[in-house]
C-alpha cells in the first residue's frame, strides 16, 4: 500500500529522530517517525541530557516539564584516577539556569518527546515498524541509468504487512548500524578504536561515595553511572576481549571489576550470569557525505560517537536542530533542496570531527588501563589536580555546551495557521530548488 505524501519521513525513533520529528511537526509540517521497536525501553543507552539540550528544551517551552520527571541532576563529574578523587567537570561554571547535567534513562526522555510530539497535528509515530529500503524516482528518461535519482520515501514492514510511505525529505536517524545509509550507498569511514565496553547493572553499595563517573588505574577502568539505587556500570576492555573473558569465567570477571573499582567489591557478586553483561562494541566513524537528493542522515547514522564523555545524545539532538532550522522554510514551500542538505552537513561535520578527535585521543589513553599500565604518570595526575579549576571550566564548556551549540530558529505554527493543506500543495520534486 502506498500512503499519501508527507513532508518528511524519519527512520529511527532515537534522540535524533524524535527531536527532528517534534521540531518539524511543531513548525506545522507533516512528519512520520518509524521505529522498529515496540517501545523505547532499551537498556544501556546514552542517559545524559547535557546543559545544551536543557537550553534547547527551554527554547521549546518544555524544560520545566521535563525537569519535573524523576531525573538526577549533577553539577560536577568526579572520577577517581589512580586512587585520587578529582572533579573533572564543573557545570556550575556555565551560565545559569542550565548549569547542571541531567541523568535520565533514555526511554524517559524519548517517551517525554513522543508525548509532547503527539499533541501536534502533523506528527505521526509508528512503533514496531521497520524501515526496509528507500523509494527512488528518476526525474527523466534522459538521466544516467546508473544514477539512483531522487529518494522519495521508504519501504517499511509492520504487523499490517509491507507498506510504502512517500515524503519530500527522507531522513535516516536509524543509528550506528543504519540500514538506510547503506541503501543510499553511503559508507562510513572507520577510525580504529582499541576498546570495548561491557555494561552491567549493579546495586549501589550500602554506603555509596559521592556520584562518581568512574575509576581509572592500572587495574582497569570501570564506569559507575548513578541510576538511583543502581549503578549503570561499564568495564573497559581491549577490543575483542569479551570472548576471552567469558572463557576465563565469571569469578575472574568479578575480581577484575572489584580490583579496578574496590568500592564495588561488596556488590559485584550479584553478577551471576553472562546474560547480565552486554557488549558495546565501541565505534568511531563518520560519513564523508551525509546526503543524496531528497535524503539525509543525522545522529549516529552519520557519525557513530563513542560513549566517551557521553556526548552522543547531544550531538544527535544538535544535528536534528540544525536540520530543522535549515530545512523547515524549504519544506514549507514543498521542497527539500540538495544545497540545504549539504549546508547542514557542512555546519555539523566540523564539531563532529573535532569531538571524535578528542574521543580518539581519550581511547588511546584509557586503553593503557586494559594492558595493566598506569594511564598517566603520577606527576601528571598531580598536575591535573593543580590545574583542575581551569580544566573544569574548559571541560564544562566542551562537554556541557559542545563545540557548536545549536538553537531553535523555527517558529511554532499556530494550530489554525492557515497554511495550505499538505494534500493540496503543488507537487514539487524533493530535490527541487
Ligand atoms: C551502551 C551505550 C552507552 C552510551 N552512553 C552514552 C551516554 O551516556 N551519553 C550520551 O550522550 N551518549 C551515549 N551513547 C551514545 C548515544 O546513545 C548515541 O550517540 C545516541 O543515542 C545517538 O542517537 P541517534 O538518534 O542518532 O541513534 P539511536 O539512539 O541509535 O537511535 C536509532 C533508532 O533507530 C531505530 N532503528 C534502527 N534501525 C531501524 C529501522 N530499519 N527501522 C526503524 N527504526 C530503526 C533503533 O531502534 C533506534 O531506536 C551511548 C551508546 C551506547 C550504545
Amino acid at each position: 500500500m502506498i500512503e499519501r505524501e508527507r513532508d518528511c519521513v524519519i527512520a529511527g525513533g532515537g534522540p535524533a529522530g524524535m527531536m527532528l520529528g517534534y521540531l518539524l511537526a511543531r513548525a506545522g509540517l507533516t512528519v512520520t517517525v518509524l521505529e522498529k521497536h515496540s517501545d523505547f525501553l532499551r537498556d544501556f543507552r546514552g542517559d545524559t541530557i547535557h546543559p545544551s539540550t536543557l537550553t534547547l528544551l527551554g527554547e521549546l517551552g518544555l524544560r520545566e516539564k521535563f525537569l519535573d520527571l524523576p531525573v538526577t541532576r549533577l553539577s560536577t563529574l568526579d572520577a577517581v584516577i589512580q586512587g585520587q578523587r578529582m572533579t573533572l567537570v564543573d557545570f556550575g561554571v556555565l551560565r545559569g539556569p542550565d548549569d547542571f547535567l541531567v541523568l535520565a534513562p533514555q526511554w524517559e526522555f524519548l517517551n517525554f518527546l513522543a508525548q509532547e510530539a503527539q499533541t501536534l497535528p502533523g506528527f505521526d509515530l509508528r512503533m514496531d515498524t521497520e524501515v526496509t529500503g528507500l523509494l527512488h524516482e528518476r526525474p527523466g528518461p534522459e538521466e544516467d541509468p546508473a544514477d539512483d535519482g531522487v529518494v522519495v520515501g521508504v519501504r517499511m514492514r509492520s504487523a499490517s504487512g509491507e507498506e510504502q510511505i512517500r515524503a519530500r525529505l527522507t531522513v535516516a536517524a536509524d543509528g550506528r548500524a543504519s540500514a538506510l545509509r547503506e541503501a543510499a550507498g553511503l559508507i562510513p569511514r572507520e577510525s580504529g578504536v582499541p576498546i570495548d565496553v561491557l555494561w552491567f547493572s549493579l546495586p549501589q553499595p550500602v554506603d555509596p561515595p559521592p556520584a562518581t563517573l568512574g575509576y581509572l588505574s592500572a587495574a582497569g577502568m570501570v564506569l559507575t553511572i548513578d541510576r538511583g539505587a543502581t549503578y549503570q556500570s561499564g568495564l573497559i576492555v581491549k577490543k575483542g576481549e569479551f570472548e576471552e573473558l567469558k572463557r576465563a569465567g565469571l569469578p575472574a570477571f568479578r575480581a577484575r571489576v572489584a580490583q579496578a573499582a574496590p568500592i564495588l567489591s561488596g556488590v559485584v557478586d550479584t553478577l551471576t550470569d553472562w546474560k547480565q553483561i552486554k557488549l558495546l562494541s565501541v565505534q568511531l566513524n563518520r560519513l564523508p557525505c551525509w546526503h543524496r537528493p531528497g535524503f539525509i542522515t543525522i545522529g549516529d547514522a552519520a557519525h557513530a560517537m563513542s560513549p566517551m564523555f557521553g556526548v552522543g545524545v547531544n550531538f544527535a539532538i544538535q544535528d536534528a536542530v540544525a536540520l530543522a532550522n535549515a530545512i523547515t522554510p524549504a519544506l514549507q514551500r514543498g521542497v527539500a533542496p540538495s544545497e540545504t542538505l549539504a549546508r547542514v552537513q557542512a555546519r555539523r561535520a566540523r564539531p563532529v570531527r573535532l569531538m571524535q578527535g578528542i574521543q580518539g585521543r581519550g581511547h588511546r589513553l584509557i586503553a593503557r588501563s586494559t594492558q595493566g599500565q598506569q594511564v598517566l604518570p603520577a606527576s601528571a595526575v598531580t598536575l591535573i589536580r593543580l590545574a583542575s579549576p581551569a580544566l573544569r571550566r574548559l571541560t564544562a564548556r566542551i562537554i556541557g555546551v559542545g563545540l557548536l551549540a545549536e538553537h531553535v530558529h523555527t517558529e511554532a505554527a499556530s494550530r489554525g495557521d492557515g497554511r495550505a493543506d499538505p494534500k493540496t500543495r503543488p507537487e514539487t520534486s524533493p530535490s527541487g530548488g
